[in-house]
């Protein structure tokens, strides 16, 4: 947690890590390229200096037949910037292309001269920390097929656009976003694919809509990567589908695999948030809950519109405001992807809950103020879900100081957001060099999309044949507790920045 996010950049061969599996990184380490000098050292660029000194790139080993070359350009011993090079003999594919949001945006450290010798992409699922990357890649060099469900494609053309619109972020063609759908390629749940020697499948991951892990097969070397993953019920999905499992090696992320990541049961979670929020929904009084646009989101509110309807929670109007609306109607649409009992009620009966009465969309700043001054307890659901921007900043600016209000964080906070600050105990938050008083109440309550320690020995526990695990995704303490676990079974690799593992 201490450590700074821009940190990230000089993780890899610094020797400073204990090194789980000393003989899988030793075999790393004879393949290293060649690491830049850190920036203080590098000389100034003398005038001068003839054109031709670039070196030219290290011949790349060949990868045996049948094995296949791992590298991972971000979400190592981070969470965030989620990017995996896969390569078999002939074939070269990105898992995922993510960046990572906190005190600084960082991104996958994959150069961009390597981008136009990529033959496919895959993406996990829709979250800027999976497909943030693409606008960049599709802008130096990528040129081939995106593969992804339809409803992640559909997710990631919202989500990215809001992030292009909000970040600006440098090294992008203007036209790239549009030119982004021409690349796409759908397939579904469980349908094989082939990208040249690589075969390729997607099996549900219980995460988000759309949601994925991917299993790639050379031969008979088969590999499994978990995306993010959640092998619990929600209201919205089924979870992760864990049958008939089979890869000798594993990547999986570990965002709550430490000791202490056990869930307590959600209906006690529940308990004691409905108490709170019974506390607060009275006399004017309005409850605040900060909320990714994607998956959290649309969890958090049909969990409100049930207790709401069953009278749990009292009669108060739900305001849905920023990019959850927009998700709300790809999510209603691709209800397909949902779980059965779902679609039944859509189905067979006029009580869609994606519209429900008690939901109430706030388009821009007149209703946004509107809904502040109302004197009239109220839930307010709104971006962004770690209070970096979007909508939650101005109903912070306003209601923030009042202790009468509650703040309720219901996801994962990076360090360096206001949302971990405000966390952390924090009085005041700036939010571009504005200060905002935060007198109101917070609280947080853990509803995680992801899986917790158990469920995720549970999913690697029906891995058939699994010999290697790479745990990615996750904070280094966490993977750490993790890794001592599994490698009573296993071998374990706590990857590091760029350096190939061949499997
Ligand atoms: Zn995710
Ligand atoms: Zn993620």
């Amino acid at each position: 947690m201490e450590r700074k996010l821009a940190d990230a950049d000089e993780w890899y061969g610094t020797g400073r890590y204990t090194r789980i599996d000393s003989k899988a990184v030793r075999s790393g380490e004879t393949r290293r390229r060649p690491q830049s000098r850190p920036r203080e050292e590098r000389q100034p660029r003398e005038e001068k200096q003839p054109k031709e000194e670039r070196k030219p790139r290290a011949p790349r080993e060949v990868i045996k037949d049948g094995k296949l070359r791992l590298t991972f350009y971000g979400a190592a011993r981070e969470v965030g910037r989620s990017c995996i090079m896969v390569e078999g003999k002939d074939t070269k594919i990105l898992i995922d292309a993510g960046i990572k949001l906190g005190e600084v945006e960082e991104h996958p450290v994959i150069e961009d001269s390597l981008l136009s010798e990529i033959d496919a992409i895959v993406i996990s699922h829709a979250h800027l920390d999976h497909c943030g990357y693409l606008p960049h890649i599709l802008s130096n060099g990528f040129n081939g097929p995106i593969y992804a469900l339809k409803p992640t494609f559909e997710l990631v053309n919202v989500i990215v656009n809001d992030y292009l619109n909000i970040s600006k972020p440098k090294g992008i063609r203007k036209d790239a976003l549009a030119k982004m759908p021409k690349h796409y390629k759908m397939v579904e749940y469980h349908e094989e694919f082939k990208v040249k020697d690589l075969s390729i499948k997607l099996v549900p991951a219980g995460h988000i809509l759309g949601s994925a892990m991917v299993e790639i097969r050379e031969g008979d070397n088969r590999l499994l990567y978990t995306g993010d993953i959640s092998l619990k019920t929600t209201k919205l999905l089924d979870p992760a589908y864990t049958e008939y499992l089979n890869a000798s090696t594993l990547i999986t992320e570990s965002t709550y695999s430490g000791t202490d990541d056990v869930f307590i049961s959600e209906k006690q979670v529940m308990a004691d948030f409905v108490k709170s929020m019974k506390e607060t929904l009275k006399d004017g009084n309005k409850v605040i809950i900060p909320s990714f646009a994607v998956g959290k989101a649309q969890t958090v509110l049909f969990i409100l519109d049930d207790y709401v309807r069953s009278g749990v929670l009292p009669k108060v109007p739900i305001y849905v405001d920023g990019m959850i609306n927009k998700v709300m109607r790809i999510y209603r649409h691709n209800v397909i992807y949902c779980r059965d009992e779902l679609q039944k009620r859509i189905l067979m009966s006029d009580d869609d809950p994606f519209k429900s009465p008690n939901f109430h969309v706030v388009e821009g700043k007149d209703e946004r103020s509107k809904v502040i001054k109302k004197v009239e307890p109220a839930i307010i659901v709104t971006t962004s879900g770690m209070l970096k921007g979007g909508p939650v900043v101005r109903y912070l600016e306003k209601l923030g100081d009042d202790s009468a209000n509650k703040l309720i964080i219901m996801g994962y906070q990076a360090p360096g957001t206001q949302g971990s600050e405000i966390l952390g105990g924090a009085k005041e938050v700036s939010f571009d060099g504005k200060k905002v008083k935060i007198g109101l109440k917070v609280e947080t309550y853990r509803l995680p999309g992801h899986a917790d320690r158990e469920q995720l020995l549970r999913l690697i526990g029906k891995v058939q044949g699994l010999k290697n695990i790479f745990i990615i995704h996750g904070e280094e303490s966490k993977q750490k507790e993790f890794a001592t676990e599994l490698s009573r079974k296993y071998k374990v690799t706590l990857p590091v920045l760029k350096e190939h593992y061949e499997v």
